[in-house]
Parts: structure tokens; sequence; C-alpha cells
């Protein structure tokens, strides 16, 4: 048996600093705080080879004033209250006055700091724990960290880290969370001589959004302000486009420290219920604001995953922070109106697609201003749509220089009434339509179901009978366990619009059924919705009704490969243009129902255009 023996101090730091500083992302995370805590608006952050050779923290903070830059090294040394009021403290107060100390352990550290009051600033240089030399240096106010040769004393750890490309994400992950939750500070990120990102830190999340996942996410993004009962949910949620296959786009904030919270992903994701398709997961940015006491600190100061003590109550409140966003409509903006004349098209829809006023947009000149560089010609129409006349949008907008005026103009041509021409239907499964500047496909399954769905919802909410009674009742044989698990959710089928009974043995007689439907099919539908009330006994979820109704909504609608009439195509498209005023553009399982491709687009395919 080996002796027992103290530590030395140096190797005890060693082992703390892989707590604090297990990685770089982690060294970056505790020097931002740090940046933060000083007061900073404006953060640089530098890193050379994943962060190990060379990581610089730039902020324009307090600073530290010339007699106390040697004491911040100093293990436990902090000039921070340790407050036990919110989380952030309580999580990482185990790391109260650590950061530096375990930094400057396993590294070489360089400071150069200036307080506002102060004529001259410091420079200190520090390796392997020791203060080497400190002097006097012109600088501006704030405070730069540089960390160098990480890990280079400690090859275990060292050994443990990922690729150099690997480590230098892990750091634009830990920073793009902190930028995310402070949009009121602008975040630079250089990662080998390339500037990876930078925001404004104008204190909008949308243009943080913008900075970090680019145009068609900031687009795509829906608010969310929620509070009931001290529980404040606030932040944003992307619309169904913008989902991913995993949740890495999603950040969690609790009291302003990132957190995550599996279940209240899986929250978010049911409230996306019926708008994204199976196995996509939303895009959101939430903040939980909560009193301290509700939420469960029993966690290790590492670690993100965080507990609440009354997770019920805040799954709750999440839910319908984030179904109300999803819901509400936006704001509305004042558009010039504007009469245009259009030829109409012979053959139209009884009801034009645009006929209903439009979800207002808010005009955001960044937007507009993209919407024109994507969609103006740049020439001519071609050889083949000469005969046309000139679009008015061409006019406008080639002739005139970005004005407001533009903008509205360009605003109300978009909103325009132009009839959709319905070309007909390919393949027996899409509808094709033409509307202006536009083609369109419809999937007529997609969008039968999504029509049945909300028909179905629509009666189900108001407790109105919806059964169809059927011309002449069926029998269903079922083998034993399925009449068993059948009949003991009578109540629920009958519920959900069926009209049935027990008719001995192993058979159901079937009178009447949710919506019209084939008879191959009915039984179907009552085997998987008794598999699914089994299931909701055992795991409930919030929104089982809607799950069934879409149940019932798929089994009943048009399936692809069927031929339909000019009249029904015109019903479907008419239903379509409806639903979509409503904000609904998907069938309940997420999918699609109208895809479009403007004539742009169709002329680039074509190489007509650039
Ligand atoms: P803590 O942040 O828990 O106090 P640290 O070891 O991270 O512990 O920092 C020690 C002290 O050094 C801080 O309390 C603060 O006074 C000072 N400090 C560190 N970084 C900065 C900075 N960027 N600007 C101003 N002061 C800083
Ligand atoms: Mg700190």
């Amino acid at each position: 048996m080996a002796e027992i023996r103290v530590l030395s101090s140096s190797v005890a730091d060693k082992i703390a600093a892989g707590e604090v500083a297990e990685r770089p992302s982690a060294v970056v995370k505790e020097l931002v705080e740090n940046a933060i805590d000083a007061g900073a608006d404006k953060i640089e952050v530098e890193i050379k080879q994943g962060g190990v050779g060379y990581i610089r923290v730039t902020d324009n903070g307090c600073g530290i004033p010339r007699g106390q830059v040697k004491t911040a090294f100093l293990r436990h040394a902090t000039s921070k209250l340790t407050e036990i009021d919110d989380l952030y403290r309580i999580s990482t107060m185990g790391f109260r006055g650590e950061a530096l100390a375990s930094i400057c352990a396993v590294s070489q550290v360089e400071i150069v700091t200036k307080t506002a009051d102060a004529e001259e600033g410091t420079f200190l240089s520090v390796a392997n724990g020791k203060a080497e030399e400190e002097s006097l240096i012109a600088c501006g106010d704030g405070t730069t960290m540089v960390v160098e040769n990480l890990f280079a004393n400690v090859p275990a750890r060292m050994k443990f880290l990922k690729k150099d490309s690997t480590e230098a994400g892990y750091v634009a992950d830990v920073l793009s969370r902190i930028a995310l939750s402070r949009p009121e500070i602008s975040f630079t990120y250089i990662c080998d001589g390339n500037e990876i990102f930078a925001t404004a830190g104008d204190g909008k999340l949308e243009n943080v959004i913008l900075n970090l996942y680019g145009l068609e996410h900031a687009k795509a993004i829906l608010p969310v302000d929620y509070t009931e009962e001290k529980i404040r949910i606030h932040g944003v949620v992307g619309k169904p486009e913008i989902s991913r296959g995993n949740r890495s786009r999603q950040t969690l904030f609790v009291n302003g420290r990132y957190v995550k919270n599996h279940v209240l992903s899986k929250v978010a994701e049911e409230a996306f219920r019926n708008r994204m398709m199976v196995g996509k997961f939303p895009f959101f940015v939430l903040h939980v604001d909560l009193p301290a006491e509700l939420v469960d600190v029993n966690v290790h100061p590492a670690k993100t995953e965080v507990k609440f003590a009354n997770e019920k109550q805040i799954y709750d409140v999440a839910y319908h922070a984030i179904k109300n966003a999803l819901y509400v409509k936006e704001e509305t903006v004042s558009v010039q109106e504007k009469s245009i004349e259009q030829p109409m098209p012979k053959m139209t829809v009884s009801a034009p697609i645009s006929n209903y006023s439009p979800q207002p947009q808010r005009v955001n000149p960044i937007l507009v201003r993209e919407y024109m560089d994507a969609t103006i010609p740049k020439e001519m129409p071609s050889v083949s749509s000469v005969k046309e006349p000139t679009p008015v949008k061409v006019n406008i907008i080639e002739e005139t220089p970005f004005k407001q005026e533009v903008m509205e103009e360009l605003q109300s041509v978009l909103e325009m009434d132009e009839p959709a021409k319905i070309i007909g239907q390919i393949f027996d499964t899409y509808i094709i339509c033409q509307q202006g500047d536009e083609v369109f496909f419809i999937d007529q399954h997609a969008a039968h179901e999504r029509m049945r769905f909300e028909t179905l919802k629509e009666s189900y909410q108001k407790k109105e009978k919806f059964t169809q009674m059927l011309l002449s009742p069926i029998v269903l044989n079922l083998d034993f366990r399925e009449k068993q698990t059948v009949m003991e959710h009578l109540s629920g089928f009958l519920m959900f619009g069926f009209d049935m009974d027990d008719f001995g043995g192993n058979a159901v007689i079937i009178n009447g059924t949710p919506v019209a439907m084939d008879e191959s099919r009915i039984r179907d539908l009552m085997l998987e919705l008794s598999d699914a009330m089994e299931q909701q006994r055992q795991h409930p979820i919030a929104d089982f009704e809607e799950a069934a109704l879409d149940m019932i909504a798929c089994k009943g609608a048009i399936k692809a490969n069927k031929h339909l009439s000019y009249v029904e195509m015109q019903d479907l498209v008419q239903r379509v243009a409806e639903l979509e005023t409503q904000g609904v553009n998907s069938c309940p399982h997420g999918r699609p129902i109208r895809i479009t491709f403007t004539k742009d687009e169709i002329e680039k395919l074509f190489k007509r255009k650039l």
C-alpha cells in the first residue's frame, strides 16, 4: 500500500481546475461570465487551435484596481457577494472565487486591465499558478485576459480533449448561448483569425438570432411572453419550418442561467403537436423566470440539468406560453390601399385563395431588402413571358430607390387579391394552381386530413354530435384481447363520435363513425384508437384528444392516388386558403400542405436568370 500523503497545493489546484476548466469552452465561459459581472457591454472572444493554444477575452467592463490584480488570481478570491437568492449564485457557489485560480494553475495567463479612474492600466503575467511580473501599461478601460498553452502541464487532461475544430465548436456553443441570454451585450467570436459571429448588443433577441443563425431563422420566430403565478416564460419559438432533427437548437435559461431540462423540451414538442413532422424538434430560446424556491438546486454546480420543485405547474405554464405564441396573430401594419387591374384568368375558384386578408406582416426593412434582392429581376422578363402584362412589381421596384413608400407599395402588391387558377391534378395526388407570379402544388391527402381534423376538433370542442350514421351497421369481429380493450374504452369511442355496441362473443357492432370512411379502414382505426387509449391510461399526454382526432382525420381523409373532379379540387383549394389565413399550413403530422415556386425560381431553374 502506498503511503498516505497530503497533496501539494499545486496538485490540488490542478485537480480543482479539472472541474472548473475541464476544456477550453469552460475557460471561455468563466472568463466571459467575469466580463459580464464587470458590467461590460462589449465582449470579444478570440481563440486559436481550439482554445488550447490561445484564448483571449477582451471586455469594456469596470476593470480591476491596480492593487487587487494579483489577489484576483488567489483561490477563493472574489469581489462578489455570495447571495443565496438566485439559482445562478447557488449553483456556481462551489466555484466562487476559484475560476481564475484554477485557470492559471493549468496554463499561462496574461492580464491587462484598467479601471475608468486610473491613468494607466496594469499588466500581469501568471504562469502555472505563480504571478510573474506586474507592470504599468497604457490601455483602454476594461480587461483583457489571455490564456495560453492550456493543460500543457496536465498531459492526462490534454489527452481527453477532442480535436481542435470540435473544441472550437464547443466554444461557439457556449458563447452563442450566453449571447442569446444577453441581447444587450455585443459579443464577437473569432476563431483562428476568422470572425465567426458578432451580435449587435442592441437588446433585441431576434437580432441575436439573425446574427447567430441567419435570416431564415430570424424570419421564422414567434415571440413568447406569458406569466402565471410568479412564473414567467419569455423568449421565442421557431415556426415548424426551422425545426431540426435533434434538440441542438433548443436553448433554455432558468433565472438567466443556461440549463437543460429534458421535460421542458418535451413540453415544447407537445405544444407543437400537429404542426410538426414526427422526428423534428422545435427551435426555441426560452427563459423561465421564477422564485428561487421553486427550483430544485440539488444539482451539481457544473451540471446543467435542472429540476423544478413543482414540475407540473411549470410545464403547464410553459405549455400555455408556447401554445399562445403559436396562435397569436402578429401586429398589424397599416398598408396603403392600392387597386391594381388584373386580367381575370378563365378558370377561377369561387373564393380566390388570397381573398382572405393574409396574416399582416411586420415590415422589417432587412427582410424587405432581402426579398427585393431575391425577387427583383435584373433584366426584363424573358421571351416566353413577354406577352403577359409586365408585372407591376417589377416597375415599382426597378425604377424607384429603396424608400419607405416602396416598401409600402411592395407590401400592398404582395397582398393584393389574385384569384388562384387550378391547372389540374397530377399523379392523382397533387393539385397544381397558378396565382400571380407563383405556382403551387397542394398535397390532397395532407390538405384533406387537415380539414377533417379542424372540423372534428371544432365539433368536439363545442361538444356537438358529429357522428356519421352508416346506411347499414357493420359487425366487426375482433380477437379476444382486441375486443377486451375496445370494450374497456367504449365510453372513449362514444366520446370520439362512434356509435357502437357490444355484439356478443368477440364482435362489436358499429352504427356510426366520427367521419365518413371506408369500411375497410374502420377496423384499423378502432384498433389504433384503443391502443392509444390504453397508452394514455399508462402514460397520459396533455393533448391526447388532439392526437385521437388526428387519427380519425387521417383514416377518413382522401387518400393519395385518387382522381378528383374539378369541383372537388376547387373545394379543396378554397379550404386550404381558409386554413392558411388561420396560420395552418401543414397536415396534423406536420407535413406541408402546399409547396410554392415563384416564377423567378422557375426561371432560375431554367437558367434564364442568375
Ligand atoms: P468570481 O467570479 O467567482 O468572483 P473569479 O476567480 O472568476 O471568481 O474572479 C475573481 C475576481 O477577479 C472577481 O471577483 C473579480 O473581482 C475579478 N475579475 C475577474 N475577471 C474580471 C474582469 N473581466 N473584470 C473585472 N474584474 C474581474
Ligand atoms: Mg468568475
